[in-house]
């Protein structure tokens, strides 16, 4: 076994872990919970359990805990230790099956959306056995779902784990019409790609906005950004070489199959992308991957930014949510296949997920909606805030052909018959790939490219997965009823493609002329997160999830809640520090270089030389004059804050925050950079983008 083959996964309790420690009947029992959902014996909890620990103290772990997903979109965890008194004074290390499986963390600050009261304020924890526990900074971590008293989900992961049931029992539906009985599970599996920045920390730690709201809320964009595009794949520094090499271990270590770095579009920006995975899986790695990513910056005395927008004027960061279908049996739902039944399938799982961004084209953009990427989609650098998909020239030309019934006339000239005719090879990595579509086939997966980097993928693939799931279920219902399979199979297809094809845009979604033509096609084009949350709570949407059983009304009603107290709490956060920041940094800056040039000025008068203050007189003015537009904005800014509070309606809140704080704060903005191009650098205490930008050489 190579080096890195042992440690792969070595902090994990997975399946070779568990086939190698627990005894057989236990672990058929597990495996059967794991692959089937099966409800575990208390008896095999306390075997399993023990086993855990006693692998995870033979690691020096001391303490576990339910490692949990709130609404926050970040983990949280409260650590016990295993430590129990034997009676005589001294202690034993337990771990109990009911330990295992049940936790109550007294989680009342954690925000529920009004789904709890604070007398019922506990909140419960249960094992997902499906994703495995793994040992981080000494302490055995259990992966788990976060619940209330009466049983709402007050986590991401729950919905997510329903909406993966939703489209397994859907899909099967479909898959047997088409006679595939050997199928017993499909999966849908996620690799998800994430952007960062990384800056020198202590740079980082003279940035008030850096720590407190993840970007910059001043700073002149510096003389060279990213128009030489000399960053993107350029050669990795190798102060960042070594942080890489480290994050590639930790992550390793815990089973994360981190594969491919590079460098991104702007300075200080780079990627990683793991090999894919079953989506609550996915999710849970990308969570450890962001964590990790922190910790491991600092150990390297840099900083790693999350955020959607660090840097103004540069490329912010998303993140690439590759999604498809699998079967148990390892068939790619989303691959079109060697036969022309094969491609049948394919074309229906292909024309449900159409129908399904079609149709639910504003709970994709809500999934995706939060103040930090309000600042990336439709900023000409990111996917637009317009939901549409990309095909590829190939796979639309074989469409519309589909559709009107006619010769496809492509690399080979064929008759598309549905179920008769084997459809040719698309090439998986197409050169021409559109890189500015937020929902692109590449080959046999979608990539929804809208996702902003900070967020969980927990939320955008329960949405995923929940819209797909509803369209094939309407299919099944048809389909189930129809005589002739073949001939309703076609029909359907072939309306499909013509009531939806609108949603298809092969061109360039970052342009002005896109925009006008979506809004011809009727497409939504919801620019803001109050905009878009306010499409959330529609009698369509809540039936639509009720339905498959993924949120109750209750729930999503709570989720919206959320959402609307975040959108404002960031921006009202932003607010202050960009007043804290200005009120102790800027002005004093400001006043002290005007302070130096006036007595500048006045001693060369005293001494008689009053034709040469040409300079200090013409800066002085420039700068007085930025001086007095800052002043009033800053009273403008305080002003709209204390206006927005006075609301009480979320909704109406949020929307004010953006139409009268955030715009405040952009004109703000823009006078103080103005002015940290005329004062001098030794009054500007912020380090300014160009320092952090190329702090890593
Ligand atoms: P890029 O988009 O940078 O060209 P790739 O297309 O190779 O890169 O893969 C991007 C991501 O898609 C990777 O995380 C990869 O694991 C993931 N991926 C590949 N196949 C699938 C699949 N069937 N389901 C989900 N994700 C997949
Ligand atoms: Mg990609």
């Amino acid at each position: 076994m190579s080096e890195i083959n042992k440690r792969f996964g070595c902090m994990v309790f997975n399946d070779a872990v568990m086939a190698q420690r627990l005894p057989k009947p236990i672990y058929k029992a597990l495996r059967k919970t794991i692959s089937a959902g099966t409800h575990l014996e208390l008896d095999v909890a306390n075997v399993v359990a023990n086993a855990m620990k006693d692998w995870a103290v033979e690691r020096g772990v001391t303490h576990y805990t339910h490692w949990f997903q709130p609404m926050t979109g970040v983990t949280a965890e409260k650590h016990d230790s295993f430590i129990t008194p034997d009676g005589n004074g001294s202690v034993i290390m337990e771990f109990s099956g009911k330990e295992l499986v049940k936790g109550e963390p007294d989680a009342s600050s954690l925000p529920s959306g009004g789904l709890r009261a604070t007398f019922e304020a506990r909140g419960y924890t249960a094992w997902d056995p499906t994703s495995y526990a793994f040992i981080k900074n000494n302490t055995l971590y259990i992966p788990t779902v976060f619940c209330s008293y009466g049983g709402e989900a007050l986590d991401k992961k729950t919905p997510l784990l329903r909406s993966m049931e939703a489209l397994d029992k859907q899909a099967l539906r479909v898959l047997r019409l088409f006679g595939n009985q050997s199928v017993s599970r499909v999966i849908t599996t996620v690799g998800a790609e994430q952007e960062y920045f990384l800056i020198d920390r202590a740079l980082y730690e003279k940035r008030r906005d850096l720590i407190n709201c993840g970007r910059t809320l001043f700073g002149a964009r510096p003389p060279k950004g990213q128009e030489l595009e000399d960053h993107y794949f350029g050669a990795i520094p190798a102060r960042v070489k070594a942080f890489m090499r480290d994050l590639d271990e930790e992550l390793w270590q815990l089973g994360v199959m981190a594969k491919t770095e590079h460098n991104e579009t702007a300075p200080a920006q780079h990627e990683l992308a793991p090999v894919f995975a079953t989506t609550n899986i996915a999710a849970d790695h990308n969570q450890l991957m962001m964590e990790l990513m922190k910790s491991v910056a600092q150990k390297h005395d840099l900083a790693c930014l999350l955020h959607e927008k660090p840097f103004a004027g540069m490329n912010g960061s998303g993140k690439h949510n590759n999604w498809s279908l699998t079967t148990d049996t390892g068939l790619n739902l989303l691959e079109p296949g060697e036969t022309p039944f094969e491609n049948a399938q394919f074309l229906l799982f292909l024309c449900a997920v159409i129908e399904a961004v079609d149709e639910y084209q504003p709970l994709l953009r809500i999934s995706v909606a939060s103040a930090g990427n309000d600042h990336r989609l439709g900023a000409h650098e990111a996917p637009p805030a317009i939901i549409s998909m990309f095909l590829g020239d190939e796979l639309s030309e074989i469409l519309n052909a589909v559709e009107a019934g006619t010769m496809y006339i492509g690399k080979e000239q064929l008759q598309m018959e549905i179920g008769a005719t084997v459809l040719p090879h698309f090439p998986k990595d197409t050169t021409d790939r559109n890189r500015t579509s937020p929902f692109a086939f590449t080959g046999n997966k979608f990539e929804f490219r809208s996702l902003g980097s900070t967020q969980s993928i927990s939320g955008p693939n329960t949405t995923l997965n929940t819209i797909v799931a509803e369209i094939l279920s309407r299919y099944a219902d048809r389909l189930e009823q129809a005589d002739d399979f073949k001939h309703a199979l076609k029909t359907l297809i072939r309306e499909t493609i013509s009531q939806h094809k609108r949603i298809i845009f092969n061109g360039n979604n970052y342009s002005d002329e896109w925009v006008e033509e979506a809004e011809r096609r009727g497409l939504y084009n919801l620019r803001t997160t109050p905009e878009a949350l306010q499409e959330y709570l529609t009698p369509q949407h809540i039936a639509l999830f009720e339905k498959h059983g993924v949120y109750t009304e209750t729930e999503l009603r709570a989720r919206c809640a959320v959402r609307l107290s975040k959108y404002t709490k960031t921006i009202h956060i932003e607010a202050l520090t960009m007043l804290d920041m200005l009120n102790k940094e800027i002005i004093p800056a400001v006043i002290s270089y005007e302070n130096e040039l006036a007595k500048l000025m006045a001693n060369k008068k005293a001494i008689g030389i009053e034709f040469s203050t040409q300079l200090e007189s013409d800066l002085l003015q420039s700068i007085s004059r930025l001086g007095a537009t800052l002043s009033i904005q800053r009273a403008a800014l305080s002003d709209a804050l204390e206006q927005v509070e006075q609301i009480s309606d979320p909704l109406a809140r949020a929307s004010a925050y953006y139409t009268k704080v955030f715009s405040a704060m952009t004109a703000l903005r823009d006078t103080a950079d103005q002015l940290e191009s005329l004062v001098d650098k030794r009054f500007w205490t912020l380090p300014s983008y160009d320092e952090m930008l190329y702090s890593i050489q």
